[in-house]
């Protein structure tokens, strides 16, 4: 497809993703972009996220998803410092770095397979004995085994990346007739596509239809909610994966390195916090939080670091994951509709994924350009082939 600058663009959702490909179209000279949003742009799992970007910490091969988390990994420098120079807004890259410990037998076996791996495949990855592990991050339990140090994993305030891509929206003017939230989005839940052919030519949402060249599908965990005559977005099965997390106080800047144990993470944030997560529950789209997730995420943090039990536990939230069948991104054209493009099922690494997503999907819509990830990610994958027969 050959867009011309003048077609205008309808993305629906405005998460991280549906955000950050709005700004890569601009980038690339469309101007015509509308983000439908339900509720107000990023208050969902953008905005529940702990905002690592550590596509090695977890890793145990480099297949493409690997590669694809590292590439997205490597454009954040310059997507933080970007965004700043657009917008002001500072992203909190922070580039210390992410610790992996062992405290038990069965956690040492992971960790030594991960780091020998990781080695022979010329990684950056650091074995770290427990003194130097206490060295570095001295309030980590002297329980601690060994623990594995990714120089190259890092974290930003997902947050503040929001905050930063809804300065760049488009702010709506006079001759629109929908709602538009304070964020500049259009006020509306998409309900079904409107398809005429192999074309879509708009969404009918709760408040009337919007028409658009070309449909961007950004919605997260809920877009196999939204409806259409082929049941194009159902069967690709998004579901929700809830994931709660806990905020504590920390006055005295007790960890410099994201810090991880088989069981959960502690992420050290500026402004006195510090994040402890988080749960993997598959409980619809239920997103509060509960006693027993809360406790699971104290046990993590005490195991790591006693302290805890002695800092003040200010928040406590809950945000919804998007997931597909096979644990991929799921980004690209929809087969056969020609304007129709999807991108989501980022499940635990949307933050760490906005870039590279908002890269290689703006360089297609725009340019006809073709990343291997958008055949790697296809949509097609989840196509019922009687569908479009
Ligand atoms: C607890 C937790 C911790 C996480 N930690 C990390 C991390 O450390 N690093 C990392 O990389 N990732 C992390 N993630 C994952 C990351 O948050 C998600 O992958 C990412 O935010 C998904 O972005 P999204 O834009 O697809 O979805 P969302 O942020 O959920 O945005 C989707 C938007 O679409 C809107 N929408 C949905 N349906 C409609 C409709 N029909 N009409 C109009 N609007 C609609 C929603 O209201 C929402 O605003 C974490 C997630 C959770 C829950």
């Amino acid at each position: 497809m050959n867009l011309s600058k003048n077609q205008d663009i309808l993305i629906v959702g405005g998460g991280i993703i549906g955000l950050s490909l709005a700004r890569s179209l601009r980038n690339r000279g469309v101007d015509k972009i509308t983000i439908l949003e339900q509720n107000e742009c990023g208050r969902e799992a953008s905005h529940a996220a702990a905002g690592m970007l550590a596509p090695q910490a977890e890793a145990d091969c480099a297949d493409d998803f690997f590669r694809f988390c590292q590439e997205s990994r490597d454009l954040y420098p310059q997507f933080a410092e970007d965004l700043f120079s657009e917008t002001g807004v500072d992203v909190e890259l922070d580039r210390t770095g992410t610790l992996y410990l062992a405290f038990t037998e069965k956690d040492a076996e992971e960790l030594e397979n991960r780091y020998t791996w990781q080695k022979n495949a010329n990684l950056s990855v650091e074995k770290l004995t427990a003194k130097e592990v206490l060295e570095i991050e001295p309030n980590v339990s002297p329980d601690v085994l060994f623990g594995l140090r990714f120089p190259l994993d890092w974290q930003v305030e997902n947050r503040k990346i929001i905050e930063a891509l809804i300065k760049l929206l488009p702010k709506q003017k006079g001759s629109v007739q929908k709602p538009v939230n304070s964020d500049g989005s259009f006020s509306g839940k998409a309900r079904r596509l409107l398809l005429e052919g192999d074309r879509i030519t708009g969404v009918e949402t709760d408040l009337g239809v919007l028409s658009a060249s070309i449909v961007v599908i950004a919605s997260g965990a809920w877009t196999s909610l939204i409806e259409d005559k082929f049941n194009l977005l159902s069967d690709i099965k998004i579901k929700p994966m809830r994931g709660q997390m806990l905020a504590f106080n920390d006055n005295y800047k007790l960890f410099r390195h994201v810090i991880y144990s088989p069981r959960g993470y502690l992420v050290p944030r500026k402004n006195n916090r510090i994040l402890v997560g988080a749960t993997v529950e598959d409980v619809g789209f239920d997103n509060h939080t509960t006693g027993l997730g809360t406790v699971s995420l104290l046990n993590t943090a005490f195991e790591i670091a006693p302290e805890f039990k002695n800092l003040s536990l200010k928040k406590t939230w809950a945000g919804l994951r998007p997931l597909a069948a096979d644990g991929l991104p799921v980004i690209g054209a929809i087969p056969e509709i020609e304007n129709l493009f999807v991108a989501t099922a980022h499940y635990r690494n949307g933050i760490l994924l906005a870039p590279k997503t908002a890269e290689i999907l703006a360089d297609k819509i725009v340019g006809n350009a073709d990343s291997k990830y958008l055949e790697i990610f296809s949509p097609r994958r989840f196509r019922s082939e009687a569908i479009l027969s």
